[in-house]
Parts: C-alpha cells; sequence; structure tokens
C-alpha cells in the first residue's frame, strides 16, 4: 500500500525533505530513518553527511542504494523516462553476441506467434545496451535513454508540502540531534471553494477542506529507540484532538498559513 511521507532536515520551522511512496509509517519508515540516523551519528558523530547525502538525492529510498542508478551506474536524482528496451531486459539471460539475441527474439516472436519482421531492427537498437552491459555492467552508462530529475526540484518545503496527500513526515533536526514526527492528513475547518467548468462550459461548484500536519514528537536521537506502536496511536490520539481543537477555533494562529491561500480554486477543463 502507498502511504506517502517524507523525510527532511531542519527544524519544526525551516526544512527540506524528500519524498517517500511506500510504508511511511513509523514502525516501517520512522524505524528507518531512526537506524540510519543512528548509523551516521555513530560514524561521524553528527548528521551533516546524512544531510548532505538526503538533500543530493530525490527520494528517500536511494539513501539504501546510495543512489546508484541501475541504468547508468551514476549516483544522481531518481531515473525517469526509461526508454521501454531498457526496461524489458532479462539481465539474468543476455545473450553472448549479436547473433545470439537474433535467435533469442527469433525464438520469442514465434513463441508469442508474432511475425519477425521488425527483428534485426530490435536487434540492432538492443544489442548497444546488452554490449554497455557487458562492458559496464550498466545498460545505460551516458544516459542516452533515461533521464535524472534535478534534486533541488524534488525539494518538499512547509510552503509546498501537499499535507492531503502526506500521511507521516520525519524532520532530523542536526543541531539538536532529533527527529521530528509529523501526522499529516489532519483536516481543518478552513474550507475553499473548488470551481469546475467542463469541456462544455458547465459548472460545478464544490466545497472542500484545507488538510495540514501537525507535529505530534520530538525524539532525542540519544535517547534509547522508541516504541512505534505506542507512537503511532500517541500520534493518531494527538493529530485527533487538534482536529476538535481546531473545529472550534479556525482562527488558531498554526492555521494561518491555511487561511492566507486562495479561497477559490479554478479547474478549467476547456481545452485551450
Ligand atoms: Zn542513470
Amino acid at each position: 500500500m502507498s502511504t506517502r511521507g517524507f523525510v527532511g532536515i531542519g527544524t519544526p520551522d525551516h526544512w527540506e525533505a524528500r519524498y517517500n511512496h511506500w510504508d511511511s509509517y513509523p514502525t516501517a519508515l520512522g524505524t528507518d530513518v531512526w537506524h540510519t540516523a543512528q548509523q551516521f551519528l555513530q560514524q561521524d558523530g553528527h548528521l551533516q553527511s546524512f544531510a548532505q547525502r538526503l538533500l543530493g538525492f530525490t527520494n528517500w529510498r536511494q539513501m539504501a542504494t546510495d543512489g546508484l542508478c541501475e541504468y547508468c551506474g551514476q549516483r544522481t536524482g531518481q531515473p525517469h523516462s526509461i526508454n521501454g528496451r531498457i526496461a524489458f531486459l532479462d539481465r539474468d539471460h543476455l545473450p553472448a553476441s549479436r547473433s545470439d539475441l537474433v535467435r533469442q527474439l527469433r525464438a520469442q516472436a514465434k513463441k508469442f506467434g508474432r511475425n519477425g519482421t521488425s527483428i534485426l531492427t530490435d536487434a540492432a537498437a538492443q544489442w548497444a545496451i546488452i554490449e554497455n552491459l557487458h562492458h559496464t555492467g550498466y545498460p545505460d552508462p551516458t544516459a542516452l535513454y533515461h533521464q535524472h530529475d534535478d534534486p533541488t526540484s524534488a525539494a518538499i518545503t512547509p510552503g509546498t508540502v501537499d499535507w492531503l496527500f502526506m500521511e507521516w513526515g520525519y524532520i532530523l533536526d542536526p543541531d539538536r540531534l532529533a527527529l521530528h514526527v509529523y501526522k499529516g492528513c489532519v483536516a481543518t475547518p478552513i474550507s475553499y471553494e473548488q470551481l469546475f467548468i467542463r469541456p462544455d462550459g458547465q459548472t460545478d461548484r464544490y466545497t472542500q477542506h484545507r488538510y495540514t500536519g501537525t507535529l505530534t514528537h520530538t525524539l532525542a536521537l540519544t535517547e534509547p529507540e522508541p516504541d512505534w506502536d505506542s507512537l503511532t496511536r500517541e500520534a493518531h490520539t494527538h493529530a485527533e484532538a487538534m482536529e476538535a481543537l481546531w473545529a472550534g477555533h479556525p482562527d488558531d494562529e498554526q492555521l494561518r498559513p491555511l487561511q492566507a491561500l486562495p479561497p477559490i480554486q479554478i479547474i478549467d477543463q476547456r481545452a485551450g
């Protein structure tokens, strides 16, 4: 299940984070962040290189693979725009030569009942990639068939985070040696109007609520590891309490950034 979240560096007021797509709840991502931070602390005595590495990537998962791209072997952002020829390559059964490749493609075409007219063209395109794999271990070492995201464009900040979708957030505070835990998807009484303009010019209006995140825990990294199950329960309780509190106090100071957002969102579905 995709439980979205983020991991970042900073203080509760100023932070920069990277996205995590799966299993972002405390018992999974929280534990992972805690242990990774502890490893860096034991090794360096601080979190500077942790911060540098994380912010050099576009995604939390790259921390585990050292940001190594499986297509080119470079330590850069998350690869995207992968050419289909690379994606479907079976690395465990690489043909040793070009004629091997042609034989394999012919056998495949026969098996799936396709005609073999494009086999030589396919072989020419695929052989370049297979040669790369033989020589360098990577199918696309010069990044001809894929691109990387720019780490700076992957930044999630307090100003850009979409709390409607982000369920959990973890911010490491290098100065305090602390881990701030956030629970997202918290409903607020601040509402806005969504105006849909349909392709035929008809309009629909909906009232939507704004969502926010709330800081539920600040954990000292010098203390023993928390019980992540109880932390999860506490975080839910805290988020529910904030929802109840805000329902009666829409003018609360913490909701000011949401109040400052535009009261209407226009989604124009007409062409052009
Ligand atoms: Zn790459």
